[in-house]
């Protein structure tokens, strides 16, 4: 008798829970059930911007993430069992729609992906798959609303994140999540599906530095993060949520949510019944806003597509950005002569992961003072976190850069008074910087050139106050759409 095989592709959905995708499978009549995910591009393959050496056309996948990415991947084989998960290597138009129809696969279901690359790969396999005469089924995931619950058409997405906050909140209400199935479609075959080669895989890759706060991937800790989280921590989340250093100042769940290992819904859920048991108050609410931030770079991508990466961003602004390798390096590497700045740039390089606002302070700085091209900082950023996802880094980043969707003007972050206001005995720093742990706080913030000379530690790369000036500057030329300096520049050669 003939069975019918059904398949999902995985993605950024690395879960049980809440899987529009899976549940359209089970709901075709699926009788045996495998999952698969290709190891290979979009995830595996070199960054989009090649950054001059030391920093070559990077990797994108750190291993940290790549660790993260196996593991969540191994809880999720033994969640779905008695289905199967196959891991295939290469070119995922090439590998799938071979595999799909060597194993007599009848349909194939995903989850509809926003970025253009991921898009790009769905397209390809949809059209090769085509060959073979088998669907590849895509439903909407990975969000906490359903395009068909905008109170607009993404097409009219607001620009301003509070007006969008304000409809939502207003007109829609997120879906509780889907369950996860009691249990699943066997898969029949019992030969290899590649996880000998994750195993083998995980072994070569570096454990987390002994300071990281270590993610263990999957569903299953993802889950229990989440409880561990709304059960105490989230009820002061407002008040913490600005700090550098601890476990629980922020949920953490940023790596989870990234690769699918919890939906959001299910995020959103859970934070509904702690309200309802512990009562809810404003630390509650605010973890809601910042999901509706992540809510709204997805859709704020899905409307602006290639636009989300262009130099001059959403405004079309022509702003003369630097490529400058030596600044580049030096703020990589946390030698920017900034404390706070190089503490949390150490602190990213070696963890893979650095707090909210130190990702605001370090993108204020790499686009401001040293305005250098944003897309090279979003670029490292994205092979250098551990829950790096598409929209977040790209959409924070163009808001950072002034060409995005901030109302509010030039806007930037002075590091020494962040640093004075959210690390205030300069315990952060001190932890990054050894070389400044011998100083008094105050004298931790911006040590003097004298100081810096005893302990070793680099005079600023940019004076503060010219730097912030000349981008001002700038900012509202372009803002203008007036000559920028580099036009200018290039007007003047002309003439030569
Ligand atoms: C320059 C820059 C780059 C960033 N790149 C990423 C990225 O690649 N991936 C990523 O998940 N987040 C990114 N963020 C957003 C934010 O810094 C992280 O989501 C957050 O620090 C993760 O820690 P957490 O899970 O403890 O967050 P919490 O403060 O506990 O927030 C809960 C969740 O809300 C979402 N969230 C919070 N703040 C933001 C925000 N500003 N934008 C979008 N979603 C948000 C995240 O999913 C987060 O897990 C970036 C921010 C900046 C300024």
């Amino acid at each position: 008798m003939l069975v019918r095989k059904v398949a999902i592709w995985l993605l950024h959905d690395l879960r049980l829970h809440d899987h529009p995708a899976l549940q359209a499978a089970l709901a075709d009549g699926a009788e045996a059930l495998s999952f698969v995910y290709v190891w290979g591009p979009p995830h595996l393959s070199w960054g989009t911007f090649s950054y001059p050496a030391p920093y070559p056309a990077s990797r994108r996948l750190h291993p940290l993430r790549e660790r993260f990415l196996i593991e969540s991947l191994l809880d999720l084989s033994a969640r779905i069992r008695p289905a199967a998960l196959y891991i295939l290597q290469g070119e995922p138009h090439e590998v799938l729609p071979r595999w799909a129809a060597e194993k007599g696969i009848s349909a194939l279901y995903a989850h509809t992906e926003i970025a253009p690359e991921e898009k790009r790969y769905q397209a390809a396999v949809q059209k090769a798959l085509q060959a073979h005469g088998i669907p590849l089924k895509l439903v909407e995931g990975n969000a906490l609303y359903e395009e068909a619950q905008l109170p607009f058409p993404v097409e009219s997405l607001p620009f301003l994140f509070t007006r969008f906050r304000q409809l939502m909140e207003r007109h829609a209400t997120v879906k509780s999540p889907l369950p996860s199935p009691a249990t699943l479609p066997p898969w029949p075959e019992t030969e290899p599906t590649g996880l000998d080669f994750l195993k083998a895989h995980l072994q070569t890759l570096p454990p987390p530095p002994e300071r990281a706060f270590v993610w263990q991937g999957g569903e299953t800790a993802g889950l229990k993060r989440l409880q561990d989280y709304l059960s105490g921590p989230v009820f002061t989340y407002k008040q913490t949520r600005n700090n550098f250093l601890g476990e629980n100042f922020s949920s953490r769940l940023s790596p989870y949510l990234a690769l699918g290992c919890l939906s959001p819904r299910q995020v959103y859920a859970l934070l509904r019944e702690a309200e309802k048991q512990h009562g809810a108050n404003e630390s509650t609410y605010w973890l809601f806003f910042e999901l509706l931030w992540r809510e709204y770079f997805r859709w704020l991508l899905k409307k602006e597509k290639g636009r989300f990466f262009a130099a001059g961003g959403l405004r079309d602004m022509h702003i003369p950005w630097q490529q400058d390798e030596k600044l580049f390096t030096a703020w990589v590497e946390g030698r920017t002569g900034y404390p706070i700045v190089d503490a949390a740039m150490r602190e990213l390089k070696s963890t893979a992961w650095t707090s909210n606002r130190a990702r605001q302070i370090v993108a204020s700085v790499f686009t401001k003072n040293l305005l250098m091209d944003w897309r090279w900082g979003a670029s490292y950023f994205e092979t250098a976190l551990i829950d790096y996802d598409t929209a977040s880094n790209w959409g924070n980043w163009l808001y950072q850069a002034g060409v995005g969707t901030d109302g509010r003007g030039f806007r930037w972050f002075d590091p020494v008074r962040q640093a004075r206001l959210y690390d205030a005995e300069a315990t952060y720093i001190k932890t990054w910087l050894p070389e400044l742990r011998s100083l008094s706080h105050t004298e931790a913030y911006f040590p003097t050139p004298q100081v810096r000379q005893r302990v070793g530690y680099p005079a600023p790369i940019v004076e503060w106050q010219p730097s912030l000036q000349r981008a001002k500057d700038t900012w509202y030329r372009a803002l203008r759409g007036e000559p920028t300096g580099n036009q200018l520049l290039r007007l003047r050669a002309d003439e030569d």
